[in-house]
């Protein structure tokens, strides 16, 4: 399926805002049985403890009443009698009727009975002396039983036992709602730190859905600022894919101009060698005066046209070899190395050059082991920066150069006394064509190729080549080489054996 980075983040924030409701939901659900819980027991069983002490209270007003009438047969006091009795018995129904609990129900219909018991032994006393002797003999003896006053002390008890179960009823509600209430915030803090660690998550995830993709095609358009054309993958089907197809498409695009460039450079060399080297013969057989006799001033034009023809030959070469490593055909024949006297043969072509500019050239070495690298390419190198050091040093000037181990390799440092390079061109000096502002400054005019092929070269043998400078001081170049791993190397083999032993003498 297709997915936006709109409608990640759409997805996203929808799964979370969902679960955010269903905790919530859940938290007021419980709350509400917190709530319902409080109220049951607060409706019902404090109610019931009311309507129990209004009993009792009735209750005592009625054996009160019942004492009166059966002393003083006054039908006053069994009026009153008679009129508590009912309501006790209504109260004492209503409150069996809301009862839910077997024993406190067993206890309120043994209080109506022996309630009913007691009404109905009056009532009975009360009609037989309505109806009979006490009419005409006021004096006749009383047909009720006293012992019936005896349930009343059972009846006060049964009630204060009702009670005590109700509130115990309520203790243990109460217990139980603070229970849930703890249980509940138990659960919404778990709740609450699952839903942050679900959005977490969440958040995580699409954020590195978008995010590595995008990282992919950094990397990637890195890559082609840097000259290597390939391809970039991103497995993701959003907006990140269509923006790595269309780097892909530009990367495929200037690969092709990058190889049709190659190419024209490469005819462009060709083209000019030939040329050159016709032209290179003839100014030789002149200048030689083969074909008769030239005053010293045609020889003076003749010299200088040697110069510009070296200059132009020159300028080819460095411009054929940009094109061979830009089309990754440069090769390299690394065979094992001794930089010193790489670095000696360098120095000593350009002692000449340096005289004459009235440079002084200094060298220090130490031991140093033996390098895998190749030899013309690497004196190309070190030419290169040594005539580079001579170019932009001023007369009097000095160039330090040593050779000394660095790490488990060799470094040659080359320094020089000379204009030196502004911070801001430092960066750029090793890019091709580049020229910095300091050039101007010095009569030879140069390409601009010379530190981009010493570059090339020098990484492309598995060394590394950096830059310091300080305007108007001075600049250091520096050009690492990893010691060359002799165990791996054919002991057997001549060269290697008598490399060994020079590596040996040399360490
Ligand atoms: P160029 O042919 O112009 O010397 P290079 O590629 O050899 O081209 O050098 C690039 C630029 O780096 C030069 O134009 C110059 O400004 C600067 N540069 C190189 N070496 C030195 C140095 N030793 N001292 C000062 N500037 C230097």
């Amino acid at each position: 399926m297709r997915l936006t980075i709109y409608k990640k983040m759409m997805l996203g924030f929808l799964t979370i805002i969902a679960i955010m409701i269903c905790v919530n939901a859940y938290m007021v659900y419980e709350l509400n049985l917190v709530s319902n819980a409080a109220h049951t027991t607060l409706s019902s069983d404090v109610l019931s403890i009311n309507l129990a002490k209004g009993i009792r209270t009735r209750l005592y007003e009625e054996e009160q009443d019942a004492g009166k009438y059966l002393i003083a047969h006054d039908n006053t006091y069994f009026a009153m009698f008679s009129d508590g009795s009912s309501r006790l018995t209504e109260e004492l129904d209503s409150l069996i009727s809301v009862q839910t609990d077997a024993a406190r129900y067993e206890l309120l219909q043994m209080v109506r009975s022996k309630h009913d018991v007691f009404t109905s032994a009056v009532i009975g006393e009360q009609v037989l002396s309505r109806a009979t002797t006490r009419k005409s003999n006021k004096n006749a003896p009383p047909t009720f039983d006293q012992g019936q006053f005896e349930s009343f002390p059972i009846l006060h008890e049964a009630l204060d036992r009702f009670m005590r179960l109700s509130q115990a009823s309520i203790d243990q509600a109460m217990a139980n709602v603070e229970l849930t209430t703890q249980q509940s915030a138990r659960v919404a803090l778990i709740l609450t730190f699952g839903t942050l660690l679900v959005a977490l998550t969440i958040a995580f995830f699409i954020t590195r859905t978008i995010t590595h993709p995008i990282e992919a095609v950094i990397r990637g358009t890195q890559q082609i600022a840097r000259g290597s054309f390939g391809q970039i993958k991103v497995t993701s089907h959003d907006e990140t894919s269509l923006l790595a197809d269309a780097v892909n498409d530009m990367s495929n695009q200037l690969r092709q101009i990058n190889e049709y460039k190659a190419a024209m450079m490469r005819q462009i060399s060709h083209e000019l060698r030939t040329p050159l080297q016709t032209i290179l013969s003839a100014q030789y057989i002149l200048s030689e005066q083969k074909l008769g006799g030239l005053n010293p001033e045609q020889l003076r034009l003749l010299g200088s046209m040697r110069g510009n023809i070296d200059k132009l030959i020159k300028f080819t070469n460095a411009f054929l070899d940009i094109a061979k490593i830009e089309a990754g055909k440069m090769e390299y024949e690394l065979v094992l190395a001794d930089l010193l006297s790489i670095v000696a043969a360098a120095v000593e072509d350009a002692q000449v050059l340096a005289e004459r500019k009235g440079v002084h050239i200094a060298v220090s070495a130490s031991p140093i082991p033996y390098i895998m690298a190749d030899v013309e390419k690497l004196s190309q190198v070190f030419t290169n920066l040594v005539s580079n050091a001579i170019k932009y040093t001023d007369k009097d000037g000095t160039i330090t150069i040593n050779v000394a181990r660095h790490g488990n390799g060799a470094r040659v440092s080359i320094a020089d006394t000379g204009i030196g390079i502004a911070s801001e061109d430092l960066p750029k000096i090793f890019v091709k064509f580049y020229q910095a502002s300091n050039a101007s400054k010095v009569g030879a005019k140069g390409t601009g190729l010379g530190l981009a092929l010493v570059k090339a070269f020098v990484e492309g043998q598995g060394g590394a080549v950096t830059a310091t400078s300080t305007l108007g001081a001075g600049s250091t170049f520096c050009v690492d080489f990893p010691a060359a791993d002799l165990a791996t190397l054919a002991p057997s083999t001549p060269a290697i054996a008598q490399s060994q032993r020079s590596a040996d003498g040399l360490a």
